[in-house]
């Protein structure tokens, strides 16, 4: 039987298990994913330990993304993000990979979204944003960051290439010339509030909100209701899973059968 899981602190109401455990069943494959609540000060003993038993990948999640990748040989487009969550434990030793960042834009592909030269705004300066904003450059987008602390906007934008930082008093002004506005900030997580004005939003974007608690956020609510489209943020915890699970089994994922798994955990 292989053996997959997520490590990270705490783990314990992720959607991870349900997520690949379903991907694994719908296809026949003999694996069991499994939950791994690490010591933050025994992480690297933690990794060693798993790649030493022979586990054969994890999906890392916080607050462990960045010691990832100081552990694992990094994918190529992973040396720029700097965050791995996702480790294949090869024959070659381990290999980092990150899946948010390639998942969200099989997320926009999915919705039939193209990237390549529009005008994307991130919200936000965390990990999130980190991953959306290089997803968004490396897809063609020209990239706007915009967060309450407006100096993480700038230390994020000066990695990202082609990237403007911004606080988040000049979001009005990014919103209407956007093509692309996505919220990578926690605002919205169980709370009826958004980080972006109601007014600002226009018919002519695409809204996509990282927060999945809950799927229908303010944030996409408003821009729903001024005629924007929106995704929701299962679409990139899906997808950040689909990648992972592609990359581990070489299979192409039963996409439908994760979504449905995913969406009735939530
Ligand atoms: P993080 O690294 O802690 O970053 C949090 C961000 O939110 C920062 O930019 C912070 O701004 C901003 N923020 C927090 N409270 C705010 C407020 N009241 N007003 C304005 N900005 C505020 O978190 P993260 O890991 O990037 O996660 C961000 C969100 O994305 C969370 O809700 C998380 O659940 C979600 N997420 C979803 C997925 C998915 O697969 N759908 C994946 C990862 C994360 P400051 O810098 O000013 O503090």
């Amino acid at each position: 039987m292989d053996v997959y899981g997520i490590i990270g602190n705490p783990v314990e109401h992720s959607l991870s298990p349900p997520l690949h455990q379903a991907a694994f069943d719908h296809l026949g494959i003999d694996a069991r994913f499994v939950t791994f609540e690490a010591d933050p000060d025994r992480i690297e003993e933690a990794f060693r330990g798993a790649e030493a038993l022979g586990i054969d990948g994890l999906t890392v999640t916080l607050p462990f993304k960045h010691d990832a990748y100081e552990f694992v040989d990094p994918e190529e487009s992973v040396e720029r993000v700097g965050a791995v969550n996702t480790i294949d434990f090869t024959d070659d030793g381990p290999i980092g990979y990150n899946t948010d960042m390639t998942g969200t834009l099989r997320a926009f592909e999915h919705h039939d979204v193209e990237l390549d030269g529009t005008n994307a705004v991130v919200v936000g300066a965390g990990g999130a944003a980190r991953a959306l904003a290089f997803g968004f450059e490396e897809a063609g987008a020209d990239v706007a960051v915009t967060n309450r602390t407006e100096s993480k906007a700038h230390d994020l934008a000066e990695d990202v290439p082609g990237a403007t930082g911004h606080g988040l008093d000049e979001l009005p002004d990014l919103m209407a010339e956007a093509d692309v506005v996505a919220n990578a900030t926690s605002v919205g997580l169980e709370s009826d509030e958004s980080v972006a004005p109601a007014d600002a939003w226009h018919g002519d974007c695409v809204a996509f909100d990282a927060v999945y608690k809950p799927l229908e956020t303010r944030f996409l609510g408003d821009a729903a209701a001024a005629g924007a489209q929106t995704i929701d943020g299962a679409w990139m915890l899906l997808f950040q899973g689909v990648d992972a699970f592609e990359t581990w089994t070489g299979e192409d994922a039963p996409v439908d059968v994760m979504n449905e798994a995913l969406r009735s955990h939530l």
